[in-house]
């Protein structure tokens, strides 16, 4: 008999919510460099759940995950999402007109997928977030359910459900997964471990132990930052998002975010990333003309608060976080060749099956993705009938859906999707790639 039913590795927002799923009905083993630090991305994201989304099956998963997500002690905060229309910087008024015809399009969005939504003048929209608005905002569109996620916290919740309910979790680096004639073997620093069911759910680190991930799960770097510490607000204030400047903001309690897309893509290739112990890479000049453009969106008085702002090695992130100066890192996270996670089986489906992997998921999706997922596994063990529940969630995130394509093509496809936060690919209609959908 195999020591486990299943092993996962990475123990981030993913691999423990997965483990929280399948702990009650299996022998679990939740192993991850360190378990409890997170050092993966899950340990630095700024959490922004938004719930709409020109693709249905990533809105259908954020909604689940703000369910799963609310229902967490400190889990999630619905301080609503805004995005922002800013008035062109010389007076031009087909120019504000697209920008809040862009806006008008978000709504309808919204509206068709039965989500709760307002169109905001300039003015209200600036009462509802004083801090991070001002006299450049034309309008917005308000999304009251969506909010910011607690990725730490949840992650914690999904290892601390998971070893209630009696599975193992252990800090381990894995070095290797190979096919037994039974099941796997993970070998890991630890010793090695044989099971019929193995999930890589390393994050950032997807194509070190699966070479075939290597294309679909590419590693970008992306700059964000933190005002100087503060008492903080009686309200929280809205995530707000300035979709054309490809720029959003949060209010953090005792700081306030800033993070920014606009800048060409910056690839970590794998050897660069299997080097780093954190998704953090250092500050580099490809990515400080975005923040400090960021900055320039602000009003002046919050600009002020992020002003000679520190920009710590990787080593020293964390100390200076525990400081009361601002501060900006590079954070490391994954891109697919279509913006949907690569969550499923990678082996021959069929009585073989085993190796499963659950990467490029972001804390939006996590709750709802890792449900699908879960579901998956059971049924491969005999545990849950085969009943094609979510068939289509299943065959949207099929991480075999890229096979046979060209690599080279896949790879630009995926750094093409960092600047394209909003699939606008897909609501103009031009998918750039085969997907086997
Ligand atoms: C700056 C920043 C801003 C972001 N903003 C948002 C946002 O607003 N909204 C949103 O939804 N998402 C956001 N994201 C993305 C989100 O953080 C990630 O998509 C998500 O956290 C990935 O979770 P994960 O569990 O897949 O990976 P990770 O959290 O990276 O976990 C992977 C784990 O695997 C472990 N591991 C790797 N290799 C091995 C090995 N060989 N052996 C053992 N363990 C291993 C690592 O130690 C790590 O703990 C942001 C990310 C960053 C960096």
């Amino acid at each position: 008999m195999s020591d486990y039913d299943i092993v996962i590795v990475g123990a981030g927002i993913v691999g423990s919510l997965l483990a929280a799923k399948l702990a009650p009905h299996t022998r679990l083993l939740l192993v991850d460099r360190d378990v409890a630090a997170l050092p993966g991305s899950t340990g630095h994201a700024p959490g922004f759940v938004g719930q709409v989304n020109t693709v249905g099956a990533l809105s259908e998963v954020a909604r689940r995950s703000v369910k799963l997500y609310s229902s967490i002690p400190g889990g999630f905060n619905t301080v609503g999402g805004m995005e922002v229309a800013i008035a062109a910087p010389e007076p031009d008024i087909t120019a504000d007109i697209h920008a809040v015809d862009a806006l008008k399009a978000r709504a309808a969005l919204a509206e068709a997928a039965g989500l709760p939504h307002e169109l905001l003048s300039g003015a209200e929209a600036r009462a509802l977030a004083p801090t991070f608005l001002d006299e450049r905002a034309l309008a917005a569109v308000y999304f009251p359910s969506d909010g910011t996620a607690n990725a730490k916290a949840i992650a914690k919740y999904g290892q601390d459900t998971a070893k209630a309910a009696g599975a193992t979790l252990l800090d381990g680096d894995v070095s290797g997964i190979v096919k037994t004639a039974t099941g796997y073997r993970v070998d890991s620093c630890q010793g090695s471990f044989t099971a019929a069911h193995v999930v890589v759910a390393t994050g950032v680190w997807g194509g070190q132990l699966v070479p075939s991930l290597k294309a679909t799960a590419v590693s970008v770097a992306h700059p964000y930052g933190y005002s100087t510490k503060r008492s903080p607000r009686p309200i929280a204030q809205p995530f707000i998002r300035w979709p054309a400047a490809h720029v959003y903001a949060r209010d953090h309690g005792q700081r306030d975010g800033v993070g920014s897309y606009d800048h060409e893509t910056v690839h970590y290739a794998l050897q660069r990333v299997g080097a780093l112990d954190s998704a953090y890479g250092d500050w580099e000049s490809r990515i400080a003309p975005a923040f400090n453009r960021a900055l320039g969106l602000l009003p002046p008085r919050t600009a002020a608060t992020f002003r000679s702002y520190r920009t710590p090695s990787r080593e020293d992130v964390h100390p200076v976080a525990a400081g009361s100066v601002p501060y900006a890192f590079n954070g490391l996270f994954t891109v697919t060749p279509d913006a949907l996670p690569l969550s499923g089986a990678l082996d021959v489906a069929g009585p073989t099956q085993g190796l499963w992997c659950s990467v490029g998921v972001w804390v939006t999706s996590a709750g709802g993705v890792t449900g699908v997922l879960a579901d998956q596994i059971l049924e491969a063990l005999g545990k849950k009938p085969a009943g094609g529940v979510d068939a289509h969630l299943r065959k949207a995130f099929d991480p075999r859906r890229f096979d046979g394509q060209d690599e080279r093509q896949l790879e630009t496809a995926a750094l093409g999707k960092y600047n394209d936060i909003y699939n606008k690919t897909e609501q103009d209609g031009s998918k750039g790639l085969n997907s086997r959908l």
